[in-house]
């Protein structure tokens, strides 16, 4: 849905609010939305300043960054932000806010770049390569491949950029 705040700053009693249907669409590569969700989106004036709220659940489909399999979760986006006209006038020039673009933007900002499948998941032996939560294999960590040592150090390092 398009805000418009003239029409909103005109009619300082109203309050838009409607409901959309949110197409599917991919977060990242390995992170995606594949089924379309309903967006709820309200906007109205309290105190000199325009409301905006969004609610959606939706299921996004990812990657465990430590053992591999896909899953899905069921996630919540709860938004409600309050602008004064001159925030936006700078952040919105046309004077229309797109709920949609919004839900989008606020989506990605939520979402992890690494996600596990569960807290406590075991992850790939960095030796033999199995799932360690499905088989529990004998290599000992003592005898690790000196590649895969470095590489778990360089991914560590990655692990503290994000
Ligand atoms: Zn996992
Ligand atoms: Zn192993």
């Amino acid at each position: 849905m398009k805000i418009d705040f003239a029409l909103l700053l005109k009619n300082k009693s109203l309050k838009i609010q409607r409901t959309e249907w949110m197409p599917a669409f991919e977060i990242y590569d390995d992170v995606v939305i594949s089924k379309p969700f309903e967006l709820t989106a309200c906007a109205y004036i309290e105190q000199d300043k325009i409301y905006v709220e969004l609610a959606a659940v939706y299921i996004t489909t990812m990657t465990c960054s430590r053992c591999l399999i896909e899953f899905t979760t069921k996630q919540t986006l709860r938004f409600k932000e309050g602008y004064t006209p001159d925030q936006l006038e700078e952040q919105y020039p046309q004077g229309v806010l797109d709920t949609a673009e919004l839900a989008r933007e606020q989506i990605i900002l939520k979402t992890p770049i690494k996600n596990v499948c569960k807290d406590d998941c075991l992850g790939l032996c960095p030796v033999c390569g199995k799932d360690k939560n499905i088989h529990a294999c004998d290599c000992e960590t003592e005898k690790k491949n000196p590649y895969f040592e470095k590489l778990e150090v360089l991914l560590s390092d990655t692990d503290k950029e994000v």
